[in-house]
This record gives structure tokens, C-alpha cells and sequence, in this order.
């Protein structure tokens, strides 16, 4: 199998430097089950090739494998031929110096974005051509893919997982290199080493630029982790408090300031679900709802305090509530786990009785996402029709908005509001709440507390009188 990476950097000899191999030098790698060649097919100023021919040992494949009964598999398998797990290694063995951005000879290139054109023959791909460009096209690459016949002889065999991928973009060569060593076994869904806890470790390390802000993290993270169930969980962790998933996080992107304090502190929507979470806990409660759960993020902190004995996650969407068991493995927990928590597709706006006689209810981040004038069908679902002991509820604060530099004035946090608060606003309608259903209210808030504007996020804990 091939990689090729090509540069029409100017001069594009410069990628000999920040590679760390002579471009008239033919070098060879030794790896576990063979061997990996680097060479340079072309090396001039306009244009610069550098290739990485991966030649695997099938008998070692094989060697040291736990085989007392023969089996055809390890003998007839695609692994020498394709690209996987093996291209990550050969790479970063290969490569090393590139990928952990030194260059010796000219540092200054290491930042530099390079016009790079890749090719990869022949990636196996389980999750075809609509798996490659999720995967890649969030980072930027144009793609052209080929797909190759499962037998050119009898097309009508149709289509192999095989496929020609050529990738291009204008980027930094150790991010190209990190995005390669990562998503290159992802594609091909297999691992040929025993995937440990050091596993995360490399992924964080290869992906920290990058994977807490790709839409496909999960499945990447899934993946490279060969669905390890509790190595995934660790990732998951890990990037959770990395993400960054709410309104604020995007709109701050650009500010390399912003960024760089933000790597250093909890993400804001996860100091609200912590925030609603440790309140729950608090509150000795046994059987929570969270309303308008979305992707299941609370869930999973509940699900891992058994003083949790019944949790009941409710969304209107049933893709959310997909993600959802997605998150929770919920096909895979044991069965203890299993029955302590249910998902179910509803309407905040209609009475349900699947509601009623719980202790407590979350709604984070939910109200502003219903028009106002079905604020009071909820309102009579939620206080007047289940009436939990307690509920818990997180808004934005619409005074904090001007703190975000590119949120145009008047708009909202995010695409689905229909509407933000200020706090004068969110108290009237607490008020509100605790006149007509006879619930006290204690108001809280959820980051910094700005001087002027208050804090980002406003929330209540509302306790019922009787
Ligand atoms: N509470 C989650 C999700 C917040 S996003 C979290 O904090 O991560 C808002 C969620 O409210 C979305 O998942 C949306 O589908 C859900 N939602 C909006 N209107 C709803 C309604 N009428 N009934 C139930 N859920 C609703």
C-alpha cells in the first residue's frame, strides 16, 4: 500500500526538511511485520512528492498469533494490501519528527500551510463514500474518491470497500500527518494491535488540535478505540470537558485568546450539566426526569450515581434521543444499569402521564428553544401536570450576548431560540411560575458572573410548597 503526499509549496523541496528526509534518498523503516520504504518520486522546486510504501510480511502477520486450529482468515485477509492501522504506525514511525511539528534545519516551516495533495491506495472503508467525507471534509479536504469493483470481472458484484482517496487542502504538515494517523485505521474500522489504555492517550495527543471540535467524534473516537466500551468512555470523558459544544464555544472561535484560556477551563454547557447534576444530587432525589434531554449529556452523569434509581430521559426528537442511546451504550449496559433509566419521545407541551410522581425534573437549555406563545402548554405540562418535587432549570441570559464579540446585537445564541432573557425577564416569569403553581423558586447562575451583564447562563431550582 501507498501514501503519497505532494507539495506545490514554494519551494516545494522544503518538504524534504520538515519530512527529515533527503529527497534523493531512498530510506527504509523496519516495523513489527515488515517493512516501510520513503522515497521521493519527484523533487523540484514546483513540485515535490514524497512517498511511503508500505511493505507488509503476511507470515508475520500471523506469527505470535494464538492459533492452535488452523484458520483460513490468517492466511487470506486483505491486511498486507490495504491501508489501516499499519499506515498509522509506518507513519508515525516514518515520520516522527514531522508529526510532533520539529523541523531542525527550519523551524518556521512547522507553521506554515502548505498546499498538500494526498494519496492513499487503497483504503478499506467500512462506511463507504459517505464515511470518508464525514470524516474529512469537516477538516477542510477537497476529496476525490474512487471506488473500486469487488471484481472488475463481474460488475455486477458491484462495488468492494475498497477506494482510491485523494485528499487535498492548504494546511500545516504535522496536522495533515495527525488527521492521517487517526483517521486512517477509523476508515477501516480494525486494529492490528491490542488496543490499551495508551490508545487514548495517542488519540488525545494526535487529535488534541483538532478532535473535540470535529462533528464525528464520537464515531471517531469509537472507532480508533475498536468500541471498547470502557476505553471509549474515558475518550468521551476527556473530550466532553474538551468540547466545545454550545453557542459560546462557537461564536468564540476566532479569538486565539479566548482559546487558549478556554483549553484551560471547563466548557459551559458542561459547568451547567454539572451544575444541575451536583443540585440533583443534593437533593437526595431518586427518580429524576430530564426534559428535553437532547444527546443524553446529563443522562450519562446520572447514570453513573446509582442514587439514581430511576431516570427517565424525555426529547421531542427522535434523532437526539438516537445520539442518545448512542452515548449511553444503551444496548450494552448491563442489566442493572439497563433498568434504571428509560428514553421516551414526547412533547413538553402536552400533559403526559409518563411524568408524574417523579422528585425531580431538569430542563437545561430547553424553554428558549419553544416559541412563547407554547411556553404556557409547558408550563402546565411540567408544574400544573407532573408536578416533580423539584425542577431545575437553565436558560441563556440575553444581557450576557454582548460579551460575544461576533454575535451580531439582537440576534440569538444559537438558530433554534425563539427567544433569550435578561434576568429582569427570567425572574418576572420565575415569579410567575411560583405564583400560579405554588413552586418557591431560588435563583442561580452558571459561569463567571460579569459585573454589569451578570453571568452567561441564569438558572432556577424550583421546590414544590406541598
Ligand atoms: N438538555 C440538553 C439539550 C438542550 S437543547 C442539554 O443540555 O444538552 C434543547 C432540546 O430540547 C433539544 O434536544 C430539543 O429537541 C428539545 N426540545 C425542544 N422542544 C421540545 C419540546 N416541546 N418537548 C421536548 N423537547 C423539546
Amino acid at each position: 500500500m501507498l501514501l503519497t503526499i505532494t507539495t506545490t509549496h514554494s519551494p516545494a523541496t522544503d518538504l524534504g526538511y520538515l519530512l527529515y528526509k533527503h529527497p534523493q534518498k531512498l530510506q527504509s523503516v523496519d516495523l513489527a511485520v515488515g517493512k516501510a520504504h520513503i522515497f521521493y518520486p519527484e523533487a523540484t522546486e514546483e513540485r515535490c512528492t514524497v512517498a511511503l510504501l508500505l511493505d507488509i510480511d503476511p507470515i508475520e502477520l500471523i506469527r505470535g498469533k494464538a492459533n492452535d486450529s488452523f484458520a483460513l482468515s490468517h492466511y487470506v485477509n486483505d491486511r498486507p494490501y490495504v491501508a489501516s492501522s499499519f499506515m498509522s504506525v509506518a507513519l508515525a514511525t516514518g515520520f516522527s519528527t514531522a508529526m510532533n511539528g520539529t523541523c531542525r534545519d527550519k523551524p518556521e516551516l512547522v507553521d506554515v500551510k502548505f498546499p498538500l495533495e494526498v494519496t492513499l491506495a487503497v483504503a478499506s472503508v467500512r462506511g463507504g463514500e459517505t464515511l470518508i467525507r464525514r470524516l474529512f471534509e469537516p477538516l477542510g479536504y477537497t476529496l476525490e474518491l474512487e471506488n473500486y469493483l469487488l471484481d472488475a470481472t463481474v460488475p455486477e458484484w458491484g462495488d468492494s470497500k475498497y477506494f482510491l482517496l485523494k485528499l487535498q487542502h492548504t494546511l500545516r504538515l504535522k496536522d495533515l500527518l495527525s488527521h492521517l494517523y487517526v483517521l486512517m485505521p477509523v476508515l477501516d474500522n480494525d486494529k492490528h494491535y491490542f488496543v490499551n489504555k495508551q490508545e487514548i492517550e495517542k488519540l488525545m495527543d494526535k487529535g488534541k488540535d483538532w478532535l473535540s471540535a470535529h462533528p464525528e467524534k464520537e464515531l471517531i473516537t469509537k472507532r480508533y478505540l475498536k468500541n471498547i466500551h470502557h476505553l471509549t468512555r474515558q475518550a468521551f470523558e476527556v473530550l466532553m470537558r474538551e468540547e466545545l459544544p454550545d453557542e459560546e464555544e462557537e461564536m468564540e472561535e476566532e479569538n486565539e485568546v479566548v482559546k487558549v484560556v478556554k483549553q484551560k477551563r471547563v466548557s459551559l454547557h458542561y459547568q451547567r450539566l454539572q451544575t444541575v447534576f451536583e443540585k440533583l444530587v443534593a437533593s437526595n432525589s431518586k427518580r429524576v426526569l430530564d426534559l428535553g434531554c437532547g444527546e443524553g449529556k446529563l443522562l450519562q452523569l446520572l447514570l453513573r450515581e446509582n442514587q439514581f434509581e430511576e431516570i427517565l430521559g424525555m426529547d421531542v426528537s427522535h434523532r437526539s434521543l438516537e445520539i442518545a442511546a448512542e452515548r449511553l451504550r444503551f444496548d450494552r449496559l448491563p442489566a442493572h444499569v439497563r433498568q434504571r433509566i428509560s428514553l421516551i419521545q414526547g412533547s413538553l407541551t402536552y400533559k403526559d402521564k409518563r411524568l408524574q410522581g417523579f422528585d425531580a425534573a431538569a430542563l437545561v437549555e430547553v424553554i428558549e428553544h419553544l416559541d412563547l406563545n407554547r411556553l404556557q402548554a409547558l408550563e402546565q405540562s411540567v408544574f400544573g401536570f407532573a408536578r416533580p418535587k423539584l425542577v431545575l432549570l437553565t436558560t441563556p441570559n440575553a444581557e450576557y450576548n454582548q460579551k460575544y464579540e461576533t454575535l451580531i446585537e439582537g440576534k440569538f445564541r444559537h438558530e433554534d431560540h425563539r427567544f433569550e432573557w435578561t434576568r429582569t425577564e427570567f425572574e418576572t416569569w420565575t415569579q410567575h411560575i411560583t405564583d400560579v403553581f405554588g413552586y418557591e423558586a431560588e435563583l442561580f447562575t452558571v459561569g463567571e458572573v460579569d459585573e454589569q451583564v451578570g453571568a452567561s447562563s441564569q438558572g432556577v431550582v424550583f421546590k414544590r410548597k406541598v
